[in-house]
């Protein structure tokens, strides 16, 4: 089913959405992005005439009730962006008699789904080497099933709009689908838009095919920089993952970040790039600094040759044409970590240079795809989040997506 052929008049419809949003020290959001996202798929169904039950996680609470993650405290906002009085049920499990007594047109959220330790299924309190540790694993999985069926229990129909969580086997995200035929359960908006971007990159491919991975670690890209490797014309990798290629082929990196287990790994990624003919563009220079900080000393420096005590925290001038170079020509470009360590102003100028490169390739009629945390953040710092194709909310769902994996959150709905 999908979200557009389905009339909700009458029905009553329990949303997965992702409104774990950023909250500053008052309980104030600071980034609404998340719950602005999800507005479509919730209007459609008010607009249709159904009942809306709401579910989220919000923050780490590892299945413990915590007053600092309380969807309680969204609850105005979430109210004044639909334009519609938001209920809301304190516990998320004993909401049956609410879910029951809303009418078409009103609004219920849940309280935060990880309160119960049922929603992400995990045994707590106890080690993965404990003998009882899979007993316990069993026990938890029993209880995620009802977990799961209590929620389903609230509604006539099922909507995952939480792309974010999609490559998690979650109550709220995957279980809960059993209990849901395949004409009463679909995604929302959000969820098909970020499923048809990656499709844009992963089967829509107009060449060349420009991917930039950044970053602080080659480790946890290595899957998708692997998967990649089949698709893309050019590979450029920046950030501090580069110093341990720089390493690998006998350079000097000071202070640099580096994980030292990971030399072969680098030199294998690249003998692998010659091999099936991908431009890796590695950066020649960068900005080292004497300190991590936006107050360090700097210098331009080769990325080879970093002087003792100093480290590499931005492109340099020479590396930042050489990825522009590789950006605008482009016509399918993907984006996913930083080039420096843009939180410091003193090194934004690599991940700046992406970002206009970016822009100026898809002004010229390029699909450019940006995702993850810092990468969003960058195109948002540098205001140019409107002149991408398409920024994803997914960090670690995104990825696995673009690795090729089945997000559960997606199959449990398509199979
Ligand atoms: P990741 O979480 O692996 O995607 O990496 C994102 C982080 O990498 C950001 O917080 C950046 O500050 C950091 N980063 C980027 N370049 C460097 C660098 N040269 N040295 C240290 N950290 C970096």
């Amino acid at each position: 089913m999908t979200i557009d052929n389905y009339n909700f008049a009458g029905k009553k419809a329990i949303v997965r959405v992702d409104f774990n949003v950023p909250l500053d020290e008052n309980g104030n959001i600071t980034d609404d992005t998340r719950i602005r996202g999800a507005l479509p798929t919730l209007k459609k169904i008010l607009n249709d005439g159904g009942a809306l039950i709401i579910m989220s996680h919000m923050g780490k609470p590892k299945g413990k009730v915590n007053p600092k993650f309380s969807l309680s405290q969204i609850q105005g906002a979430v109210s004044d962006a639909l334009g519609v009085e938001v209920k809301f049920a304190p516990d998320c499990a004993k909401a049956a008699d609410a879910a029951a007594a809303l009418k078409s047109g009103e609004v219920l959220m849940l309280e935060n789904l990880r309160f119960y330790p049922e929603e992400e299924g995990k045994p707590v309190g106890i080690d993965k080497e404990d003998p009882a540790y899979d007993a316990a694993k069993k026990e938890m999985k029993d209880r995620q099933k009802e977990f799961a069926k209590t929620l389903a229990g609230y509604a006539d129909c099922y909507v995952n709009d939480a792309f974010g969580t999609a490559h998690r086997k979650h109550a709220s995200t995957a279980v809960i689908a059993d209990s849901f035929d395949a004409d009463n359960k679909m995604l929302g908006y959000l969820m098909e838009k970020e499923v048809n971007a990656v499709d844009n990159i992963l089967s829509n491919i107009k060449r060349p095919f420009t991917a930039i991975m950044g970053g602080s670690k080659v480790s946890t890209k290595i899957g998708i920089i692997e998967n990649l490797m089949d698709k893309v014309d050019n590979l450029i990798l920046c950030g501090g993952m580069t110093y341990t290629f720089a390493k690998a082929q006998g350079g000097k990196i000071g202070m640099s970040i580096c994980e030292n287990d990971k030399l072969d790994l680098a030199l294998d990624i690249m003998k692998k790039a010659q091999e099936k003919g991908v431009n890796l563009v590695l950066g020649t220079d960068c900005v080292a600094g004497d300190k991590f900080s936006n107050d360090a000393n700097t210098q331009v420096v080769s990325a080879m040759d970093i002087p003792e005590g100093w480290e590499g925290m931005d492109a340099g001038p020479e590396t930042r044409k050489l990825f522009a170079d590789a950006i605008k020509g482009a016509k399918t470009i993907l984006w996913n970590g930083p080039a420096g360590v843009f939180e410091f102003d003193k090194f934004t100028a690599g991940s700046r240079a992406i970002a206009d490169a970016i822009v100026e390739a898809t002004g010229n009629g390029a699909f450019s795809l940006v995702g993850g945390g810092d990468s969003v953040a960058c195109v948002n710092k540098f205001g140019v989040a409107d002149k991408v194709s398409y920024v994803s909310t997914g960090g670690g769902a995104l990825l696995e997506a673009i690795e090729g994996k089945n997000l559960p959150g997606i199959a449990a709905i398509k199979g």
